[in-house]
């Protein structure tokens, strides 16, 4: 019986990561909802389109074309913006940095949350994000929300980013982490809130594997 798990939880403590291990074991599809946003951001920024101009959002929100492809050479499912693949340019600082001010707007999350729920309708979807199992599937069979201690979570993200060869000083991830878990957690639409029936799991001190395992085993329970 196929389920949705729902990931939730604050900024690089390794959701996707998990989220995509956890739907490899089970054969299920992952959906990265931050990737929605983070492509959104980048459509904005492109576009020199501005947050607080509603004008602005609606002709952005039109133009806005975002779709996810599987590529079975690198057997991953990748990020399209308006017909090209972004999935390196959507993690660069540069959109980091601009994503939850953009996220924070009620119509792009509106938007990009009706999209979610086309893409989790049939089943046996792992979605991870920050208000998945809260506003996206509420009623999803799993719930997770992860949590990691803050250096922890940007001396990871520091790794990530200089394996593809962006050199962040630690400080700066320090600062952009804190800020988006900040503004993620405030914001008046779909803000990021532990609901009272997720399972918490803590990574600062678990293995990848270990975090992996106790999803999957959750999930076959
Ligand atoms: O998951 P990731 O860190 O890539 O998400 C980037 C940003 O997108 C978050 O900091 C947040 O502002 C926004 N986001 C959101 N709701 C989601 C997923 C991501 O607001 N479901």
């Amino acid at each position: 019986n196929k389920i949705v798990i729902a990931i939730d939880g604050y900024s690089g403590c390794g959701k996707s990561s998990t989220a995509k291990a956890v739907a490899k074991d089970l054969g299920y599809t992952y959906i990265d909802t931050g990737a929605m946003y983070r492509a959104a951001t980048l459509h904005f920024l492109n576009n020199y389109l501005s947050s607080a101009n509603p004008n602005d959002i609606a002709k952005g929100l039109k133009t806005l074309e975002i779709s996810f492809h599987f590529n079975p050479e690198t057997q991953l499912q990748e990020i399209y913006l308006n017909g090209l693949h972004v999935d390196d340019e959507i993690r660069t600082m540069r959109v980091s940095n601009k994503v939850s001010e953009i996220a924070a707007i009620p119509a792009i999350r509106s938007e990009l949350v009706a999209q979610q729920q086309r893409l989790g309708k049939k089943k046996g979807v792992v979605m991870d994000g920050r208000d998945v199992g809260s506003v996206v599937f509420p009623d999803a069979e799993l719930k997770v929300f992860m949590t990691a201690d803050l250096n922890t979570r940007a001396e990871r993200r520091q790794a990530e980013l200089l394996e593809k060869g962006e050199l962040v000083p630690l400080e700066e991830i320090l600062e952009n982490l804190s800020s988006r878990d900040r503004v993620d957690s405030t914001r008046e639409v779909g803000p990021l809130i532990k609901v009272a029936d997720a399972l918490e799991v803590d990574t600062s001190n678990i293995t990848f594997v270990e975090q992996v395992a106790q999803i999957v085993q959750k999930a076959r329970e």
